[in-house]
């Protein structure tokens, strides 16, 4: 991949460009933020690593929409992160402004790129944004599952003290209180989870994942977390960029699958070249397709009030 943008220069945005841009995952990252200087700054600093990271990618950064003329991707973290006590539903409002504003200009700068939603209410937004572009669903999805599958790795790797690098989990659903965590199909090295973890302790770990960015927020108090989502948002671009064909949890517009249309929610999807190129069906379990149905009406009332904005 050739161009990346990343739209919001703020601590989700900065973290990916730095990442993205050390692992030199395409040949030029751009920053653009509305904050005067922000993106300039940010692309400065990031470039001023390059000799200690050893890499030549270009990053440049502006406020001027231009910046991302000719983008492959477009990856969307502007918006407002919510504060302690909220949840992510309490931006939707402000952040479908902000991304409605954001749409105009992709569609006149990077009218062939891909859309990487990462704002919250990211299934929401993620909707919105496919809606309002008319694309095909292969190039608008967002970003969840793979940061609440890490979350619930770690906290694996934690309990059990194996390697996270041997675990693999795999959270469905929505990006909030209703997601899905299926440790029926959580391994470490292919060996059931449950074989190393109680099914109280195991429960633990599930409700800590759900909770997983509230608990950093508590904690920092004046900003959500970023490190891990920027990886996450980078493992998806890396997919993309190098046609890995990889299976990872995608917010996706579902036409059909899992019983459900017209809604954009986390489901295993297989990521390449031409973007969220399938969605994987998983033959869920009475209790899973109840959690799943339940994170599927809790995202059908944000999408109501979307409606009504
Ligand atoms: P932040 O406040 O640090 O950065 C947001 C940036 O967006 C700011 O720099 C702001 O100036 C910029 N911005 C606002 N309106 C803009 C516009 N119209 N055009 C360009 N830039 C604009 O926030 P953050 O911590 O980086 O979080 C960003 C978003 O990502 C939030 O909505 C947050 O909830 C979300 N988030 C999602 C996930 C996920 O897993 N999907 C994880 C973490 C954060």
């Amino acid at each position: 991949m050739n161009k990346v943008a990343i739209i919001g220069a703020g601590r989700v945005g900065e973290t990916t460009a730095q990442i993205l841009a050390e692992k030199e995952i395409c040949r030029e990252v751009v920053l653009l933020d509305v904050r005067e200087d922000a993106a300039k700054g940010a692309a400065l600093d990031i470039c001023q690593t390059s000799a200690f990271f050893d890499f030549d990618t270009k990053v440049d950064g502006g406020e001027n929409s231009s910046v991302i003329t000719d983008s492959d991707l477009v990856v969307i973290t502007a918006g407002i992160p919510r504060k302690p006590g909220m949840s992510r539903s309490d931006v939707l409002a402000t952040n479908v402004a902000i991304l409605d504003n954001i749409l105009l200009q992709v569609l006149e700068f990077a009218p062939d790129s891909k859309l990487l939603i990462v704002s919250n209410p990211v299934d929401i937004l993620t909707y919105h944004a496919w809606k309002k572009t008319g694309w095909d669903r292969s190039r608008v999805f967002g970003q969840a599952g793979v940061l609440d599958a890490s979350r619930m790795a770690s906290l694996i790797a934690q309990e059990t003290g194996f390697s996270s690098m041997d675990i693999t989990t795999l959270v469905l659903g929505g990006h909030g209180d209703t997601m899905v965590p299926l440790p029926r199909y959580c391994t470490v090295n292919g060996i059931p989870v449950t074989q190393f973890v109680d099914p109280e302790k195991l429960a633990e770990i599930i409700a800590r994942t759900r909770e997983g960015g509230a608990e950093i927020l508590k904690l920092r108090k004046t900003s959500s977390a970023y490190v891990a989502p920027a990886a996450s948002i980078v493992a998806m671009v890396d997919a993309i960029s190098h046609n890995r064909k990889r299976i990872l949890p995608c917010v996706a517009i579902l036409e059909d699958e899992y019983q459900e249309s017209d809604i954009a929610m986390g489901v295993p999807c297989i990521l390449g070249d031409g973007g969220m190129e399938k969605i994987i069906e998983l033959e869920l379990n009475k209790d899973e397709t109840a959690l799943f149905r339940q994170s599927v009406s809790h995202i059908r009332g944000d999408l109501e009030r979307l409606i009504s904005l």
